[in-house]
């Protein structure tokens, strides 16, 4: 995966480009914002992440440049803690991710992996099932208009249920998509995290959609009936 960095902090850069060719990304880095839009046009990647205020071209303006010129390459905005407006514009504008300063440089890799995953399937940013809607690039969940609030864990274990409505995942499959590491078969971790997303999202509707098939795992309804 071919990945352009463009921050004019150096040794930020630098952490970043290390920690991704670790993981055997190649990466190209641009330090100043005008080599960084020229390195986006010229030439293909499956990502980009855009510091906010660089010299020259800021990153808002390049996401903003590239979106104007129906590029969909997927980008990641790193924003300061301070940046909040910045965070909202650079979304409206069609940036697909962000994350705050300071981050692990693990973060990064596994939102790098999802907007790639992403992507390449349908650019579908809305996953909806029944009454209940997913905003990949909001991350705001609804259940019959009414706002629900999230952890980012459950809101992920929420996304791998509504990725495939009907399907039964197993505790196993739940535990390595959404924690990333083999189950460790006397832990009851997925089905607590299960409830509390039970408790938000099924509590004050009429129809529960998550359901419990015992002995195997949990789905989410594709219909109510
Ligand atoms: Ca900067």
């Amino acid at each position: 995966m071919k990945v352009l960095v463009v921050e004019d902090e150096k040794k930020i850069a630098s952490f970043i480009r290390k920690g991704l060719e670790a993981q055997g990304f190649v990466v190209d880095v641009a330090h100043h914002g005008d080599d960084g839009y020229a390195l986006a046009l010229s030439r293909p990647y499956h990502a980009l992440v855009l510091d906010i205020m660089l010299p020259g071209r800021d990153g808002l303006s390049i996401l903003r440049n590239l979106r104007e010129r129906r590029s969909t390459v997927p980008v990641i905005l790193l924003t300061a803690r301070s940046e909040l407006n910045e965070r909202l514009e650079g979304l409206n504008l069609g940036a697909d991710d962000y994350l705050t300063k300071p981050f692990y440089i693990e973060e990064l890799i596994a939102r790098l992996q999802a907007v790639a995953r992403r992507s390449t399937g349908t650019p579908a940013s809305l996953l909806e099932v029944a009454d209940l809607t997913l905003n990949l690039i909001t991350r705001e969940v609804q259940r019959a208009g009414r706002r629900i609030d999230l952890t980012p864990r459950e809101f992920s274990l929420l996304e791998h249920l509504m990725r495939s409505p009907g399907r039964v995942l197993t505790r196993i499959q739940i535990c390595e998509q959404v924690w990333s590491y083999h189950f460790d078969p006397g832990s009851n971790l997925v089905d607590v995290y299960v409830q509390r997303l039970r408790r938000k999202i099924d509590s004050d509707a009429p129809v529960p959609l998550i359901e419990t098939i015992r002995g195997v795992g949990y789905r989410i309804r594709s219909v109510i009936r």
